[in-house]
């Protein structure tokens, strides 16, 4: 809408509003696809002091502004700058917050390619990482150093889905003048409100839920008042400008993420209690069911539990069982990211990445994305695959 003031409207209300203005499109619903790289300019006065409303591609497009806009609305943060990917928004976020010689403090549940943008870019740039345990609450404090610039966090953790006290150490962050960013992925601003919880940058990977049909890559950065500058600074250096296509792909993903994440959320949860029961089943890892660490966080904090939960079989399982297991399943096919409407299952070896922590499991543990399909046969699947598992049948490739 045309900056109008929506925010005591309800969420799915805001949800259909943010970031169009049927107004200037000439009636039409959808914002118009805006895309290029020269814009002209009318005069030489405005050509050689920036003058016109739009300048160049890399600066700024009204597609680009009405998904920047809606997300900063949705976040309640004072700014947003947006990525080609989710990755591509951790690393701008990190480059725009830390200098040569900084320590930050990284949580060790963390996605895996931040771990290692942070052991091999970033270090290459003389910034040092230490990791954390996600359970550290306000104990962060003692890791702190004169030279901690950012503590960066994750909740839940990706594959090990730990909980963190964010309350607790944003809180920590601000007395001791240190950065908090958050990747909020799996949650998205519907389901925790990262800012009204004291976090100064929180992170989406808008290729997950907000996409919602596996078919585009972007990244979004909300950022409170001191450090959106910072961002849009790096993102102006850098010029890392996201696809025209994706942010309107991403607008139209906005007007349904309430329905698609409350669909993902009955079935993911029907189905991690399904799994409880299961004989071959040793933990479900679910933020909303009480053996997943830092249960109780997510019970006081959010409000709401997306699609995305992992399973720590039974000890005494073969690797070539637990393969027939993952490869057998029809419904739930192999594959890297989440948020679509298909679901996916894959293999996750915590073991092989932690280092502030150790994973205590002995058995596989695999990563479950919950998709959109029929309950019943999402179950019947699973139990397809824990035929294979048990070595009662093998799969048929
Ligand atoms: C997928 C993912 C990312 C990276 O997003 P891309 O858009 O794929 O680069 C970052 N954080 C988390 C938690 C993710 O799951």
């Amino acid at each position: 809408m045309g900056g109008e003031d929506i925010s005591s409207l309800g969420i799915t209300t805001q949800l259909t509003l943010l970031g169009r203005d049927t107004d200037e499109q000439y009636g039409f619903v959808n914002p118009p696809l805006y895309k290029g790289s020269t814009v002209i300019q009318k005069t030489v006065h405005e050509l050689e002091n920036n003058g016109g409303r739009y300048i160049y591609g890399t600066i700024g497009t009204p597609t680009i502004e009405n998904l920047e806009k809606a997300w900063t609305q949705l976040t309640g943060a004072s700014g947003t700058v947006l990525s080609p990917s989710g990755l591509g928004s951790i690393a701008l976020v990190l480059m725009s917050l830390v200098r040569a010689g900084d320590h930050i403090l990284i949580s060790d549940s963390v996605y895996q390619p931040t771990r290692e943008l942070c052991d091999g870019l970033l270090a290459k740039f003389n910034v040092v990482t230490e990791y954390y345990d996600p359970s550290i609450g306000s104990n962060i404090e003692k890791l702190i150093k004169s030279s901690t610039s950012v503590i960066f966090l994750e909740s839940p953790g990706s594959q090990t889905m730990e909980l963190q006290d964010i309350p607790a150490i944003t809180k920590v962050a601000r007395k001791r003048g240190v950065k908090t960013v958050l990747d909020n992925t799996w949650a998205t601003p519907l389901f925790f409100k990262a800012h009204a919880h004291g976090i100064d940058v929180s992170i989406e990977s808008g290729t997950k839920y907000l996409g919602g049909h596996s078919d585009l890559l972007i990244g979004l950065a909300s950022a409170t008042a001191e450090c959106f500058p910072l961002l849009r600074a790096t993102y102006d250096a850098i010029s890392m400008v996201p696809s025209a296509e994706d942010c309107l792909g991403a607008l139209k993903g906005l007007r349904t993420l309430h329905l698609r994440l409350k669909e993902a959320e009955k079935k993911a949860l029907a189905l991690a209690k399904w799994l409880q029961e299961r004989p071959e089943v040793l933990k479900v890892l679910h933020p909303a069911l009480k053996d997943c660490p830092g249960h109780d966080h997510w019970v006081k904090n959010y409000e709401g539990s997306s699609g995305v939960f992992s399973v720590v079989l039974q000890d005494g399982y073969t690797k070539e069982s637990f393969v027939h297991m993952l490869e057998g399943t029809k419904i739930f096919r192999l594959g890297f990211s989440w948020g679509g409407y298909e679901s996916l299952i894959t293999p996750v070896n915590p073991v092989e990445y932690r280092s502030a922590t150790t994973w205590g499991h002995k058995g596989f543990t695999m990563r479950l994305q919950v998709g959109l399909e029929d309950l019943s046969d999402l179950k019947r699947d699973l139990t397809l695959g824990f035929e294979y598992l048990t070595g009662h049948s093998k799969p048929r490739l």
